[in-house]
């Protein structure tokens, strides 16, 4: 899989792509990131890619023009799945992660300033938002969206049960987990845990995922009721 990053801020993406188990992906060659600064494909003599908005009103606007060549100039950008980054997308979910993770291709859009010209829906395929708040750019939801599709990647991760059980994979949430100490100033794990007795301790944890799951994302089981 191959994900290209429009970003007029490439630096910010160092420290993510060469840390934990992004890097190790990449090393493993189950994914290639790529940082395009679009700044490159502006026209202008002095690299502008914003400009101030038609109609008036405070802030710039991104230009289209240097985004549509910087994504022209990808190797097969015709078929790859083109993404804007917006928080007036869709809310991003588990599910369209497990969905991205199908494509071959994906090229990640990063906003900045006021936001893109709105001619620019004309050149991509999906407008993806990460929650109901403005960031003041594209690149932290893009660094969000790319790790939760590698951590889904067969092999990125050490454990390959792990991302199975996480929190929205199977429409709940994670159950409890414990680790050394057993006592923590007299908080004890529970009993079952060491129990041994690996069927029950699947029940518990199965009973756990789901009462937490009711106690406090009733709005996942109600989803997964309407997916039947
Ligand atoms: N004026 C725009 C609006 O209200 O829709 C917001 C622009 S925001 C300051 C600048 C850029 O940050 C956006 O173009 C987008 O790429 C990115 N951004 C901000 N919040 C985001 C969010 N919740 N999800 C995805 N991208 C976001």
């Amino acid at each position: 899989m191959k994900i290209t990053v429009l970003s007029l801020f490439p630096g910010l993406f160092d420290g993510f792509l060469s840390s934990s188990i992004i890097k190790r992906a990449i090393q493993k060659e189950l994914v290639s990131i790529e940082i395009l600064d679009f700044r490159l494909f502006s026209q202008n003599k002095h690299h502008q890619v914003d400009d101030s908005p038609y109609g008036g009103g405070a802030g710039m606007v991104l230009s289209v023009a240097p985004i549509v060549a910087a994504v022209e100039s990808i190797e097969g950008y015709q078929e790859a799945k083109k993404i804007l980054l917006t928080p007036q997308g869709a809310t991003l979910t588990q599910s369209t992660v497990k969905s991205l993770i199908e494509e071959r291709d994906i090229i990640l859009i990063c906003g900045h300033y006021e936001g893109f010209d709105e001619r620019i829906s004309h050149f991509i395929d999906a407008e993806i938002s990460i929650g109901d708040y403005v960031l003041t750019g594209g690149e932290v939801p893009a660094m969000v969206i790319m790790d939760a599709m590698v951590r889904l990647l067969p092999g990125a991760l050490g454990n390959e049960a792990s991302f199975q059980q996480d929190s929205f994979y199977e429409g709940q949430l994670d159950y409890p987990q414990y680790t050394r100490p057993y006592d923590f100033r007299g908080l004890k794990v529970p009993d079952v845990l060491l129990s041994g007795n690996h069927q029950e301790i699947e029940k518990w944890r199965q009973e756990e995922a789901t009462k937490r799951t009711v106690a406090r994302r009733p709005d996942l089981l109600k989803n997964a009721d309407k997916k039947d």
